[in-house]
């Protein structure tokens, strides 16, 4: 058996990954909202692997359903065929998402993880419109691959192109301007002028709430408008749901509260339900124009995925009672952030279900409070521009006691480092 030491942590620490730098311990086992390390410390989850794990680690029902698949030697590859798993899986989404919500889409599988899904989100759009460039959005993050990356605001990772990238048109997020704009008459006239040089996009993608740019959240009127812009203008509508979507803002797509209804919708992340990697791009029939072989991969539909992914939407999505509980834990929450807010000047907050975000106007003292919340067995991530924004993710089916647990150690941490 290996065994691990001081040496091989060292190699750990050298990976380029932030997360081992963060968070020196080695994880080894982990249960509902907690990850036990190789020397037996508990640490409590408000990171739930960036998102991937919104029902928790190896919640029973998922892990029975993956056990007895293995057992009975279930397809386990990932390659685009027909397989039990893989219709199963469909039925059940059309029937306990698609269905109930009067959406009808089609389901791609362009590839194991979220940018795989922003690049043929992309791709598609482009050539049913025929047209070359994207609107993206002030502090977007939809991936670390060419065509992803190019829709990312964030100056940092672009940095990492070393070259610029192109096909974008940048816009601002809603509340990039202090007074709320709801209104792209202005885009629309530049549109229209002859001497703008603007070429009229394929596609707008967007986030409803933006987890990686510091928790900015769209307001439904904005979404609205910007639907009806796209519409005006027969710009495709993306809505890059990675991170928000499978009930992370409290119903299952984000964007339901803005009762709009997007061209294309990205999924990964949790959509696989146990921390499988698994991506879904849904786009509305007319949109299905790829001829077969025109866009294809060898890891396109993870059949283990497939497995608890079914299981999930069963376990989860037969009722609204995932929903209450995201809308209340987000209370909670959004209380204790409030209260953090009201006590110290330097800080504000936002979010919406389960997705919240603690602003600090001094970016360092956002590091700081994670680094004292990993001490005390808190796991919880920064994110923003600045990384000025702790973010919390916690799983949707933490126990309150546990949530309300892991707000004290903030509360402290932010205690600690305000003067
Ligand atoms: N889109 C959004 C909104 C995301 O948050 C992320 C990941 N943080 C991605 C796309 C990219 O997903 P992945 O890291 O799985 O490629």
């Amino acid at each position: 058996e290996t065994q691990l030491d001081d040496t091989t942590f060292t190699t750990y620490e050298s990976e380029v990954r932030s997360y081992c730098r963060n968070w020196p311990a080695i994880f080894d086992t982990a249960q509902g909202s907690w990850l036990t390390s190789i020397d037996g410390k508990q640490y409590l989850d408000f990171f739930a692997g960036a998102g991937a794990l919104n029902y928790g680690h190896n919640h029973p029902a998922l892990k029975e359903a993956l056990i007895d698949y293995l057992v009975r030697d279930g397809i386990t590859h990932g390659l685009d065929m027909s397989t039990r798993a893989k219709g199963e899986f469909l039925q059940t989404f059309a029937d306990r998402i698609l269905a109930p919500r009067n959406l009808d889409y089609k389901v791609q599988f362009p590839g194991p993880t979220g940018t795989n899904a922003v690049e043929s989100a992309l791709k598609l759009a482009r050539k049913v419109t025929g047209r070359e460039s994207i609107i993206s959005f002030t502090n977007a993050f939809h991936g670390m691959t060419l065509g992803s990356l190019s829709v990312t605001g964030n100056a940092t990772k672009r940095a990492g192109a070393g070259v610029p990238l192109v096909h974008t048109t940048p816009m601002p997020f809603d509340n990039y301007f202090d007074g709320a704009v709801e209104d792209f008459s202005w885009f629309e006239r530049v549109l229209d002028d002859h001497g703008s040089g603007l070429n009229r996009p394929a596609a707008v993608i967007v986030e409803t709430v933006q987890g990686e740019g510091g928790v900015n959240v769209a307001r439904a009127a904005w979404l609205r408008a910007l639907q009806e812009l796209c519409a005006d203008r027969e710009i495709l509508m993306i809505v890059d749901d990675v991170q928000m979507g499978c009930g992370r803002t409290g119903e299952f797509f984000s964007f339901e509260f803005a009762g709009i209804t997007p061209d294309i919708v990205t999924l990964s992340k949790s959509i696989g339900g146990y921390g499988l990697p698994l991506a879904l791009t849904l786009m509305k029939p007319e949109l299905d124009i790829w001829a077969p072989g025109e866009h294809n991969g060898t890891f396109r539909g993870n059949n283990p995925a497939f497995v608890t992914a079914t299981a999930a939407l069963n376990q989860f999505w037969s009722d609204d009672l995932l929903t209450r509980d995201v809308h209340r834990k987000g209370e909670i929450i959004s209380e204790s952030f409030g209260q953090l807010s009201a006590e110290y000047e330097a800080l504000s907050h936002r979010g919406r279900g389960m997705v919240q975000g603690l602003v600090f106007d001094e970016p360092a003292q956002a590091g700081e409070v994670c680094a004292l919340a990993y001490e005390a067995g808190l796991l919880a991530e920064t994110s923003g521009p600045e990384d000025q924004v702790v973010k919390l993710l916690p799983p949707l089916t933490i126990d309150e006691d546990d949530l309300s647990h892991g707000l004290t150690i903030l509360s402290d941490a932010v205690a600690t480092v305000q003067p």
